[in-house]
């Protein structure tokens, strides 16, 4: 079956008791059981049943089920952020004296976690131009707990050479966990690049318009032990484990992704060509123009679609705080791949408690506008952007 089928017809764990076509929430914590034998086997792990929703809840292992039928991956684990899927991930193969391999071209709390979380317990970032392949390589020694990347960063937009990465860290036994989120699961096969965990921040294109927080840990089983440490340390002693409400609101999420986000994309790709012929507009960046330096690597890992996240350049942070406040339709509002097309300033918001000199080491500029655009009629975002632009 074709993804979009599978998004709405993957099978029940256990047939609900009353034939419920959506799947049903179970706002509960705890499930009774026949005897004490059995209560015995399922704490002990014996026998797979929900026990305390905070380790399991048959509306988000449904969810999870979801997302492992339309990825092919051994473990899916849903938890109750994309911030607390990447630390969880993270911290199931790290311990102290160990190194991450990174860059600095990474979203703002996972920077602040890898850079300043993880070094208080010992583990020390590695912040490399991850374009740089001999750079990754010389970075990368025993004491390597993965490599760390964004397959496509925000708000630089660059795309990192999963294949050639990949390769060099597992010729040195390290596993590549990939956030995902800005290209969603079911348009790539990042495992066939060679990424061996996927995490992603379902809070953006899954969540079906900005309803929920959430992430999800998608592991290929590669290196095994991560599930293990992830499902029987991590999520139960972090209590980080995702709530029945958000798995059913992005159940239905799911199941509308396929054309809410092919419908995104195509706009976005509109709107980008569109704006490179405005006069006002200094540059703009997107990695579904053929002109981008990034177009043939996007394209061949991702395939014909190149998310919904676009960049524009103005003269100044004046002209974008300018810009910003004339907007009518598009809002001022953070948050990626809401079914509304949203503008930012980066700088002084996502990044604006970095310091300038750190700024320019990211490549954060003050003359950029991020925007995560939407399912609106494509002529009228344009015709916004335009008023707001003219002055
Ligand atoms: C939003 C985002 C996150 C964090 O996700 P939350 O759900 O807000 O915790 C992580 N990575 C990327 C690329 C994001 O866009």
């Amino acid at each position: 079956m074709k993804k979009q089928t599978i998004a709405l017809h993957t099978p029940y764990v256990r047939p609900d008791a009353y034939g419920s076509l959506a799947v049903p929430v179970y706002n509960n914590v705890s499930f009774e059981f026949q005897d004490a034998q059995e209560m015995s086997d399922v704490f002990c792990n014996r026998v797979k049943a929900p026990d305390y929703a905070r380790i399991a809840n048959p509306t988000v292992t449904q969810f999870e089920q979801r997302v492992k039928a339309l990825t092919s991956a051994a473990h899916v684990t849903a938890c109750n952020s994309g911030m607390a899927a990447i630390s969880t991930a993270l911290l199931a193969v790290v311990s102290q004296g160990r190194n991450i391999v990174t860059s600095r071209h990474l979203f703002g709390n996972t920077l602040a976690f890898i850079s300043g979380t993880l070094l208080r317990l010992g583990v020390k970032p590695r912040l490399r131009d991850l374009t740089d392949l001999e750079a990754v390589e010389a970075a990368i020694d025993e004491q390597t707990a993965c490599v760390f990347l964004e397959i496509v960063t925000n708000p630089q937009l660059e795309v990192a050479d999963l294949k050639a990465i990949a390769e060099i860290a597992h010729r040195k036994g390290v596993p590549v966990i990939a956030d995902s989120t800005v290209i969603p699961f079911t348009e790539t096969r990042l495992q066939a690049l060679g990424v061996d965990v996927e995490v992603v921040s379902s809070t953006k294109y899954l969540s079906g318009g900005g309803t929920s927080l959430g992430g999800l840990i998608i592991d290929y089983a590669t290196f095994p032990d991560i599930n293990k440490r992830v499902k029987y340390d991590l999520l139960i002693n972090l209590g980080v484990y995702m709530t029945p409400q958000t798995a059913y609101m992005q159940t239905l999420g799911l199941e509308t992704l396929d054309v809410r986000y092919q419908q995104q994309a195509a706009n976005a790709l509109w709107l980008a060509k569109a704006l490179k012929q405005e006069d006002g507009i200094a540059s703009v960046n997107y990695i579904g123009l053929p002109d981008n330096p990034y177009y043939e690597l996007s394209q061949r890992q991702f395939g014909p679609t190149a998310g919904a996240m676009l960049t524009i350049d103005l003269a100044s942070r004046q002209a974008c705080f300018e810009f910003l406040n004339k907007l009518r339709l598009v809002h001022r509002a953070t948050n990626l791949f809401d079914s509304r097309t949203l503008a930012i300033h980066p700088a002084s918001t996502i990044f604006g408690l970095f310091p300038e000199r750190q700024l320019e080491q990211m490549d954060v500029r003050q003359t950029t506008i991020r925007l995560s655009v939407g399912l609106e009629a494509p002529e009228d975002i344009l015709a916004d952007i335009r008023q707001a632009i003219d002055n």
